[in-house]
């Protein structure tokens, strides 16, 4: 089978054991998408050198949007990164306004310093692998301070919601082939995609679907009947 474009150190939703954090290694950084509590331990256990490959690695966190379910293991990860294996983390930002929250969160509340970490915004990135973040609506209390991106990983066209509550603003960049990685949501909520409407509206498109951030994955397994949506592959240890 081709290999993943991106694993998950966990898939589930914000209060979830296993809170959903995708990551993907290019060249010799190891970029998690987003970092709650649960996947900062697990890339504390699992350690660099199994997850990209090489303990030389460098550590790069890319933020959605800052619910604690996303963010709230990023300032661990930055003292860990920084005391244990003396490397800087970079976090990127999908724009300069969730820039300076995370700074906040960061510097002033959480106490990490300079030194430790980088804060950039995704225009300002220069990575070959990031093309740009999507705004997106989530959840209220974060209105204008919620994206999805665009990524470009192993040749491969990537579009990955973050949370979100509608899926028309990536609609357009769906394109036959692509990889789409996306909140999806059983119960009834207006801050996370229904599955089904998820579904409904992407169906045709002739892209490879992958749900993630799931609530119940007993009622979803419905929809993996499908031979184009599976859920989002978790990270296994095969060492
Ligand atoms: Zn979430
Ligand atoms: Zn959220």
């Amino acid at each position: 089978m081709k290999k993943e474009i991106l694993r998950f150190l966990g898939r589930g939703s914000d209060l979830s054991d296993e809170q959903n954090c995708a990551f993907f290694t290019q060249e010799n950084e190891l970029v998690l998408i987003g970092c709650g509590v649960t996947a900062f331990h697990k890339l504390r256990r699992f350690g660099l050198k199994t997850l990209a490959g090489t303990s030389d690695a460098d550590v790069t966190v890319l933020v959605t949007h800052t619910h604690s379910a996303h963010t709230g293991g990023i300032p661990m990860l930055i003292h860990y990164v920084y005391c244990m294996l003396h490397k800087k983390v970079t976090v990127i930002a999908p724009s300069a306004e969730v820039a300076d929250d995370l700074r906040l969160l960061m510097g002033r509340l959480n106490g990490c310093e300079d030194d430790a970490y980088d804060i950039i915004t995704a225009d300002r990135a220069g990575r070959n692998w990031l093309v740009h973040s999507i705004p997106t609506a989530h959840s209220p209390e974060l209105e204008g301070r919620c994206f999805g991106y665009h990524l470009l990983i192993n040749g491969e066209k990537v579009i990955y919601t973050g949370d979100t509550a509608v899926i028309e603003p990536f609609l357009p960049y769906l394109t036959t082939g692509c990889f789409l990685y996306s909140d999806a949501a059983a119960s009834p909520t207006t801050i996370h995609i229904k599955a089904e409407e998820l579904v409904r509206k992407t169906v045709g498109h002739g892209i490879r679907l992958y749900l993630m951030h799931t609530d119940d994955e007993e009622t979803l397994s419905a929809y993996i009947k499908e031979p184009y949506i599976r859920f989002a592959p978790l990270f296994e240890d095969k060492q």
